[in-house]
Formats: C-alpha cells, sequence, structure tokens
C-alpha cells in the first residue's frame, strides 16, 4: 500500500503534548480558572482527536501551532459557564429548547430565599416535627382547581409515568390512535406507557374514535381510560375524538357492571392534559382551552399538567383529582424518585400564589408575554428600532417594524395565532447568517433571533427589560466588525 509510509510519517509528525504546552495561549483569568492538569487534558484530546482524523485520511495541519490553537479553545469551553441567560427575539413565549418559562420576580426572590438557607422543606413548625414537602403546595393547588387533593412532581412525563405505573402496571390501559403524541422528541405515550409496564390498548383511528371503540375495547383486564391532550397538533377537517366528560360515562357504566358481579376493582380515566393553566392563558380568548379546573369537573379521577408552560412556574409536573389516588401516588416509591428539590417547590408556592391573590396576569411573565396588545407591541417594537438606529452606523441597514403573528410555543395552543409586532434589519451591508452567527457566539448574551430572506427579525413579544440594549449593541459590533 503506496499511503501507508506516508501516513506512517505523518503521524511520527504530530506534536508531542510538551511542546504545545509551551505554545498554548491563554488569557490569564482562564489560566486562573482551571487547574493545570486540565490543560494538559486538552492538550492531550487535542494530538488524539488529530491523530484520529489522520486515520480517517482527513488533511489536517498537525503543527504545534495548530494544535495548540485547538487546545486553547478547548480550554476557553471548558471555563466558560455553560448555562447561560439569552436573549429570546423570537416570539415563542414557552420556547423549549431556552427554558420554557421565565419565573415571576416572586418566585425568583422565594428560589433565593430557599437556596440560601434551610426551611421548612420537611419541617412542621407547629409540631416541631417532620413534615410533608407537599404541603407547601397541595392546598393551594386545591384551592385553584377545585381539586380533592394534589402532587406535585419533576415534571409532567414523570406525572405520565408514575400515574401508570401505580394504576395500571400488567393491566390494560385504553387510548386513542389520535393520542398516541410525541412531545418534543423524547417523550412518546407509547414509549411512557410501555416503561410504566401498562398494557396500552389502541382504540379508533388516526382522525376519529368513538366513545363505542372505548366500550368495545374494556375486558375485566382494564384498568384506565386514558386521555392524551394532543398539545403540539391538531387534526382538522374530518375528525372526532371522544371527550372526557364521554370517557367518564363509559367508565361509569364499567364500573356499575363491575359492582353488580361483585368485583371491587374499577376502570379509572385519566387525562394528561399537557399545558394545564388555572386561567385561561389569553384573556380575549377565554374559550380556547379548558382551564385545570373545568376539566377536572368533566368527572376524570386523574388529571396532570406541567409546571413551567401555560402555568408559568417552574419545571414540575402537577397531578390533581381523588383523594384516595393521590394518596396512593404519594406512597409510590416513584415519588421519592421523581420529587420536587426546594428550589422548584418555593418557585411553585409563589407563583401558584400569584394565582391566589388575582396578579396572575399582572406577574406572571408567561401570561404577561401572551396577552400583551398589539398596541403594546407595536410600542415596544419602535422603541427597539430606534435604539437599533441610535447604535448602528450609518448606512448599514434599514431597520423597520413588522406585524408579526406569534405561538404560544411548548406544545401549547397551536392553532393559535398572537397578533404581534417585530424589528426587520435588512441587511445592506453583511449577511443575516452571519451576523446572526456572531450575535449567537459573540461576547455578549447570546441573541436568539429569527432569519427570513436575508433580514433579521427581533420579535419583541419575549424581550425583558434590557435585551433592547444587548440587542443594539451586538448589532453595532458587528457592523462595526465589517469596516
Ligand atoms: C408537554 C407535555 C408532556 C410533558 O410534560 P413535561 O412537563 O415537559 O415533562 C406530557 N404530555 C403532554 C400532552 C404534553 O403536552
Amino acid at each position: 500500500m503506496a499511503s501507508e509510509p506516508n501516513l506512517n510519517e505523518r503521524m511520527r509528525s504530530l506534536p508531542k503534548v510538551d511542546e504545545v504546552l509551551r505554545l498554548i495561549d491563554l488569557d490569564a483569568s482562564v489560566r486562573a480558572s482551571v487547574p493545570d492538569a486540565a490543560i494538559t487534558d486538552a492538550v492531550r484530546a487535542s494530538v488524539q482527536a488529530m491523530r484520529e482524523r489522520l486515520l480517517r485520511g482527513e488533511d489536517v495541519d498537525t503543527s504545534a501551532q495548530s494544535t495548540a490553537r485547538e487546545a486553547a479553545g478547548r480550554v476557553r469551553a471548558l471555563a466558560r459557564p455553560s448555562l447561560r441567560a439569552v436573549v429570546n427575539a423570537t416570539g415563542v413565549v414557552l420556547h423549549t429548547n431556552i427554558g420554557r418559562s421565565p419565573l415571576a420576580a416572586q418566585a425568583i426572590d422565594a428560589v433565593v430565599d430557599a437556596a440560601r438557607g434551610y426551611s421548612t422543606l420537611e419541617y412542621s413548625v407547629s409540631s416541631m416535627s417532620r413534615g410533608s414537602r407537599h404541603a407547601h403546595t397541595e392546598s393551594l393547588i386545591c384551592a385553584l382547581t377545585g381539586a380533592e387533593a394534589a402532587m406535585a412532581v419533576n415534571n409532567n412525563a414523570a406525572a405520565t409515568l408514575m400515574v401508570l405505573s401505580e394504576f395500571a402496571k400488567g393491566r390494560e390501559a385504553v387510548v386513542s390512535r389520535g393520542e398516541l403524541v410525541e412531545i418534543g422528541g423524547s417523550f412518546r405515550i407509547p414509549e411512557i406507557m410501555a416503561t410504566s409496564g401498562a398494557e396500552m390498548v389502541e382504540v379508533g383511528a388516526t382522525n376519529k374514535t368513538h366513545a363505542s371503540d372505548y366500550e368495545r375495547a374494556i375486558t375485566p383486564n382494564t384498568a384506565m381510560l386514558l386521555k392524551v391532550h394532543t398539545s403540539n397538533y391538531r387534526i382538522m377537517g374530518f375528525s372526532e375524538s371522544v371527550t372526557a366528560k364521554d370517557l367518564v360515562a363509559v367508565a361509569r357504566e364499567e364500573n356499575a357492571r363491575r359492582a353488580a358481579t361483585g368485583a371491587s376493582d374499577r376502570v379509572m380515566v385519566y387525562e394528561d392534559l399537557g399545558s394545564g393553566s388555572i386561567v385561561p392563558p389569553i384573556a380575549w380568548r377565554p374559550d380556547e382551552e379548558p382551564t385545570v379546573g373545568q376539566s377536572l369537573g368533566d368527572g376524570c379521577d386523574l388529571v396532570s399538567f406541567s409546571g413551567d408552560k401555560l402555568l408559568g412556574g417552574p419545571q414540575a409536573g402537577i397531578i390533581i383529582g381523588k383523594k384516595a389516588y393521590i394518596d396512593r401516588l404519594k406512597k409510590n416509591p416513584l415519588a421519592r424518585a421523581m420529587r420536587l428539590d426546594k428550589m422548584t417547590i418555593a418557585a411553585l408556592e409563589a407563583t401558584l400564589r400569584l394565582y391566589l391573590d388575582g396578579s396572575a396576569y399582572e406577574s406572571i411573565p408567561t401570561l404577561r408575554m401572551l396577552n400583551a396588545t398589539p398596541g403594546e407591541m407595536a410600542q415596544r417594537a419602535t422603541s427597539l428600532a430606534h435604539a437599533i438606529e441610535a447604535h448602528i452606523p450609518q448606512g448599514c441597514a434599514h431597520v423597520s417594524v413588522v406585524e408579526e403573528a406569534e405561538k404560544a410555543g411548548g406544545g401549547s395552543l397551536p392553532t393559535v395565532e398572537i397578533p404581534g409586532a417585530a424589528v426587520r434589519v435588512e441587511y445592506l451591508r453583511g449577511r443575516a447568517a452571519d451576523c446572526e452567527r456572531v450575535m449567537a457566539n459573540g461576547s455578549g448574551e447570546p441573541i436568539i433571533a429569527r432569519t427570513k430572506h436575508n433580514c433579521t427579525l427581533f420579535d419583541v413579544r419575549c424581550l425583558l427589560p434590557g435585551d433592547d440594549e444587548t440587542i443594539a449593541c451586538a448589532l453595532a459590533g458587528y457592523f462595526e466588525s465589517l469596516e
């Protein structure tokens, strides 16, 4: 093989670790924030990466200088905080990739207090003995939803898994084919059901399921009728699904039959609501989504929903319903594995109190953003446009205010378009794609915006105080770098 000696030669030309270490160029602040051993490891990893690329037949610069540059990049990445704040200029309020709901100021204060010191997490001051971590949120959730009992766990996926596992493991759970949804890539109803040990019994067709489909599917081994909110999509046109109310009626009839034969177990109805909300999420469209209280009023035994979607709180899954069922869930070993930590409980309790005192629409950022009026949006877009024009050099871009229609995101309200506004930057110098790369990877807070026909759109719906300045400075930085 003719190329063999050549490859061997090139492998021998790989630089020595010591040699690269002498050349590596790092700021003092970076050098101070990582141990020497981590720098040596980064150099070794860089040499190894070069070796692998050579073996794959790639043409690589194996000089010590080039290896040192690559190793320095690794060290800088290690020294840089990974979870960082970003500016959300996408207009998508519940953007799963960038953290869904920003918390209300009251919730942030509660998190800080809980984090700083000790708390009544599992301590009852009245009895001066062990308390329950459920105590902080249960009565609030019940007061706000009309539920008999409630518990909060790590997220709604955990809630679904727990409910299925406790009540349908080794038994049948009936679900419509139109509701076997995937949410955010890693949560799929069939997979959650398989993990829980419940046997999934699919009924109906993708577009249509009737109450009689559930009736026919019920056997003596049926434990549950499951209803799943098709959060992130809707089947339009020739379609029909069975309401929770109808499922409750089907279960009631089956339970009467079972009681008549002396059987003690019953079929329960559980609804996974996805983005449940305590108040109508868009005040001017009050009938768009039933509230969780209304859903529970349909007679379901249990209902679950997320804490960080339309509720606007921290990541959590909230389960509400009949006390006998919630009591069983609290004793399930999964309850310990999926319990909330003190910071999340603090944020959730504080968020729920904002619903209790009636200030939710003003105080909870998610609700405030979803309900911003077109006039308010236009005004905010105008002030962002002015800030940008004041910062960027003359003649680089056309800056204008445009109307945009936005989505709630996070699998919520998929068919609702909310009128809004954005600032459009049309490039006279440079390119939208290059500018966005610089804004996402520059030295400042990363800015996530949208591109449309070589223009950047900065949607103002989700901007927070200070974001106008961040955007204007980042744009100015990009245009100045072209000079
Ligand atoms: C979002 C969603 C989930 C998952 O909730 P997380 O809180 O993200 O775990 C489950 N079911 C439905 C219908 C959803 O919309």
